[in-house]
Parts: structure tokens; sequence; C-alpha cells
């Protein structure tokens, strides 16, 4: 039997990779569909629950795979909202939170895609963290299937907006985001899934390049490069500039609207002027505005005050694209857009007292 570390993590391959893997075994590659499905699909946990393999091949994969990837360690639930976190931990002990969403018309989850984030920005909980590691493709999709399981109604929508910088790790992100569209994996509408990165240029033109269908927004949370490179230290690599001409080639090459997201932070960039820069911004690409007024993560900043809020809303009202403002769902727990992060290898379990439910 080989080591564990030796086993090959079947969760991490996308359809084409495990056809190739069921050929390299002296397999017909049909049985990768097979696989696919009742691992994604199907949710399976063991091989022997796959009713259409033979014993010998499921005895074959006992030896050299594994269907483990991570379990659920906590889940949390706030009281004020439907809204529930979830603690999922990999096999190598690390953690990451995924955020369950049920509304009227929908239920979201919203995704990790690293453990930590290297990219720093200030006002943001899991920025504090530094990068850990990369998730696998196989990590990511697993939160959906554990999201999945304590759902209280069927999970319509996708964000990779949790823990992480997802285009730091294209490649896996990518690959989940296929595992969670595909017919055989999750069968969630591409459209019904978004990508929402800090501003890597290169990444939003190969995303474009690539003609991907996935939603695509964009964290901007400022309007003049010297306060970007203050709140974003990204922004000293591709400026405000850079980033817009990068969105605007994206929406060009695949006529597909985007979003910008805007944190509103309490005396820094919610003044009507900022208000007017963002729209002269968001008029020059086919987008809409997602505004999220901040949420505390005890640090230097503060959510305006509502006039504030309603101030700044008004002023882009003028514009010719939608607006939207999420209000946080789930800081009681921290739940909240920015507010999620891990220890990096003892459980704190104080951040998961409220409402707390143990996994075994
Ligand atoms: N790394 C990606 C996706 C994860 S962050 C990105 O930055 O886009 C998801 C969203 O939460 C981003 O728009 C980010 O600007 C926002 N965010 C981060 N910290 C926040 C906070 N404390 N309050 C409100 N929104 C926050
Ligand atoms: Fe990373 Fe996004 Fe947080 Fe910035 S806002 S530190 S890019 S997770």
């Amino acid at each position: 039997m080989p080591a564990q570390t030796q086993l090959v993590h079947l969760r991490d391959y996308s359809l084409e990779e495990l056809e190739t893997f069921f050929i390299e075994l002296g397999e017909k590659p049909f049985r990768a569909r097979q696989v696919f499905q009742w691992m994604w699909d199907k949710k399976a946990t063991e091989f022997s629950q796959m009713t259409n393999i033979s014993k010998t091949l499921s005895a074959r994969l006992e030896e050299i795979a594994t269907l483990n990837r991570t379990r659920i360690v906590y889940t949390s639930r706030s009281s004020a909202t439907e809204t529930r976190k979830l603690l999922v931990q990999m096999m190598d002990g690390k953690t990451v939170e995924t955020v369950l969403i049920p509304e009227e018309s929908r239920v979201t989850v919203c995704l990790s895609s690293q453990v930590g984030c290297a990219l720093d920005c200030d006002f943001c909980a899991t920025g504090k963290m530094g990068l850990l590691r990369n998730l696998t493709a196989g990590e990511i999709a697993d939160q959906l299937r554990h999201a999945m399981a304590i759902s209280p109604r069927p999970i319509t929508n996708i964000v990779f907006m949790g823990m992480g910088e997802p285009f730091h790790n294209y490649r896996e992100v990518l690959k989940a985001a296929h595992i969670i569209n595909g017919e055989l994996g999750f069968g969630i509408g591409a459209r019904k899934i978004t990508i929402s990165t800090s501003g890597l240029v290169p990444q939003i033109k190969r995303f474009a390049d690539e003609n991907q269908r996935f939603k695509l927004a964009v964290s901007l949370n400022a309007t003049l490069d010297q306060q970007r490179d203050m709140l974003m230290p990204i922004n000293r690599k591709w400026n405000i500039r850079e980033l817009v001409d990068a969105c605007r080639y994206y929406v060009e090459k695949t006529t597909n609207m985007m979003t910008f997201e805007y944190v509103l932070l309490n005396g820094i960039n919610d003044t009507p002027a900022d208000a007017r820069r963002l729209l002269r911004i968001a008029q020059q690409v086919l987008c809409k505005v997602n505004v999220i007024p901040y949420n505390d993560i005890k640090g230097r900043y503060q959510r305006p005050p509502d006039q504030t809020i309603e101030a700044f809303l008004k002023e882009l009202s003028t514009g010719k694209f939608p607006v939207t403002v999420r209000w946080s769902r789930g800081d009681d727990i921290d739940a909240a857009c920015g507010q999620l992060a891990t220890t990096t290898d003892e459980l704190d379990l104080t951040l998961y007292t409220p409402n707390l439910t143990k996994h075994e």
C-alpha cells in the first residue's frame, strides 16, 4: 500500500485529465465520465459506491488513488440572517472558510481559492494572514460539495470572493469553475459563477483571450492611484489606467458585461468627488457597479454613516450603468466580505462560538 502522499487525488482532475489517467491505466476513456459523475454530481465518497465500476477496477483505484480531499470541521450560523460559515480542512490540516448565503430568490456560495492571500489589501482580514498556499481544484470544488450538504435549498450562484486572489491561482480556479459548471459536475450555469479579482491585468487579458464564459468582477475600491496604492498594494504594479484598459479589453473581446466592486470606507473613498470619478470610470466600460459598505475587521477603517452611503449612491445613480449595494450578510459570525481568515495551525475556536456545530 503506497503512502497517503503518493495517492493520486482524483478530485483534482478535470474530465480530460481523468480520461488520460484511465487510458494510462489501460481502461476505456468512458470510465472517466463515470467516475467524474460519481465524484461530483452523485457526491460519492468511496469507490465502492460507484455501482457501474467493476469490483476489480474499484479495488485497483483504492490502491492507487483517493477521493479524500477535505472535510467540514465546523459550521456556524448567523442569528440575524440565514448565512452559514463552514470551516473546511484540507488533508495537510490547513483550513479555509466557505460561506453559504440563502436569500429569497437564490442561494449563493462564496468559495475560497487560496489559504490566505499575498496581496495584503489594507482593509481585508484575509490579506492580514499572508499567503500560506494555493488550493487545488479539488479543494475548491469540494467546498461547494460540503455547502450543498448543509444547504436548505439548491445552490444557484457561486462567487469566488472568499479567501484568496483567484487569479493568483488561475489554473486551479478555472479548473474548479469548469467542474462546477460541467453537466457531470454540479451543472451550475457559467453566468451564475463570478470570479472576483483585485486587478491582475495579465490574467484579466488571459481570461478574455480564452473567452471564458464565467462572470468577471474587479475590485476597484478607489479612483485615484494615490488612494488605491495605499489601500491595495497591487496598484503599484498595475495602476487604475492599466486596470480599466484591461477591463475594456475584456468587455470588447467577450461582449460580456463586467462588475466593478467598490468597498466604501469612511473618510477615505466615500466623497461625492469619489463618486463622480467612479462614474467617469464606469461609463468607459460595459459594467455594473457593486458598492460594498465596509465590514469591520477591527482595523483602522470604518463604514461610512448611512447618509454618506446614500449621497454616494445618489451621485452614482446619474450614470447609465446599474448600481447595486451589497449589505453584509452574516457579519455577526464574521462571514461577510473581507472578514474571512483562519489561524495558521491550531484552530482558534473562539472565532467560531456563535451557533457552532461540530462535524465529526
Ligand atoms: N481577492 C479577490 C476576491 C476576494 S475579496 C478580490 O479582492 O477581488 C472579495 C471582495 O471583498 C473584494 O471586492 C474586496 O474588495 C472585498 N472586501 C475585502 N475586505 C473587505 C471588507 N473589510 N469589507 C467589505 N468588503 C471587503
Ligand atoms: Fe486578497 Fe482580495 Fe483580500 Fe485583497 S481583498 S487581500 S486581493 S482577498
